[in-house]
């Protein structure tokens, strides 16, 4: 996960490392360096300029603290800085309510659906009573991919093969948890594979029929910048609560992760390493930080 940033960040910052001191001129260059490994990685320019902005004047300020090795004082502001890039503290997803209702949305194989299994399985972990939702109208193999997750997971699914109407489905599976004593519904909608006028019109009535608790946006981290495009697009459209990075096993780069936050101004709540129901994160901006530097 991001070996490509992790490698640069640390070759700019190791020119500090064994200088006496932080100087305008030895900071410049390494601040160069490091908005350089920024771009390379897919940040948006905006954002990597900004923060190296950010990180040059926290750098200067603190110079004077000559106790502390530059290089360290470097890394240490660094790891700061890109932790509130990535929206600081960690925010958790709200499960309040009877039952509480997840809207989850994306681009068709952005990893909704195995988003969606693992959730469940997680938040059954937790000791809650879930169900699984199949409001993918369109393709008759999404039903049982989630009815194969389901029973992988031990969950139900709820699925209506031949309703045409997702608005429908998804306020029928919510009536039928209120029945059945389930908790959390957690409802896996139709992607497409560019973002199309019917189906944000099918995801906003959605919305609007079941009013979710959480409606999360999955996004496959592995697009970069085209990720954070779909996300601001989104949520436009949806307003949504939270963002779901996928696919970061194979995203060298890590773009997304670090633009996300700041281009939509919402939280990312999860992350997905590896296909795997096991492999969902709950996604800590300083943890992160600390990885990325290695
Ligand atoms: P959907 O169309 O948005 O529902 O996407 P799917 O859940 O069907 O996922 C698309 C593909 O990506 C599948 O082959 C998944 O196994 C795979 N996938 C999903 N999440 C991850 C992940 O975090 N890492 C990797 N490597 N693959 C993933």
């Amino acid at each position: 996960m991001f070996e490509n940033l992790q490698d640069k960040l640390n070759k700019a910052i190791k020119t500090l490392k064994g200088q006496g001191r932080i100087t305008e001129i030895n900071v410049a260059a390494t601040i160069k360096e490091v908005r350089r490994a920024l771009t390379d990685a897919d940040v948006n320019y905006k954002v990597a300029k900004d923060i190296t902005d950010r990180i040059r004047d926290k750098a200067l300020d603190r110079k004077v603290l000559i106790s502390v090795e530059p290089g360290q004082l470097f890394v240490k502001i660094v790891q700061e800085e890109l932790t509130e890039l990535m929206g600081g503290e960690a925010q958790g997803i709200n499960i309040k309510g009877d039952p509480a209702v997840m809207l989850i949305a994306g681009l068709q194989g952005s990893g909704k659906t195995t988003f969606s299994g693992k959730l469940a399985s997680y938040l059954k972990k937790q000791g809650r009573n879930v169900l699984l939702v199949a409001a993918d109208i369109y393709r008759p193999a999404a039903i049982d991919q989630l009815k194969v997750l389901g029973e992988q997971v031990g969950v139900d699914v709820y699925a209506e093969p031949d309703n045409k109407n997702a608005v429908q489905i998804a306020q029928n599976a919510i009536a039928q948890a209120r029945k059945t004593g389930k908790k959390v519904v957690i409802v896996d909608t139709a992607g497409r594979l560019a973002v199309d006028e019917a189906m944000m019109q099918e995801i906003e009535a959605v919305k609007r029929a079941i009013s979710p608790t959480e409606t999360l946006f999955v996004v496959d981290s592995m697009t970069g910048q085209d990720a954070v495009n779909t996300a601001k697009t989104f949520n436009e459209r949806l307003n949504f609560d939270g963002v779901v990075l996928t696919k970061l096993d194979g995203d060298a780069r890590g773009g997304a992760a670090l633009s996300i936050k700041t281009v939509v101004n919402k939280p990312i709540k999860f992350i997905s390493t590896g296909e795997k129901m096991e492999a969902l994160d709950v996604f800590y901006p300083d943890r992160m930080a600390s990885r990325i530097l290695g």
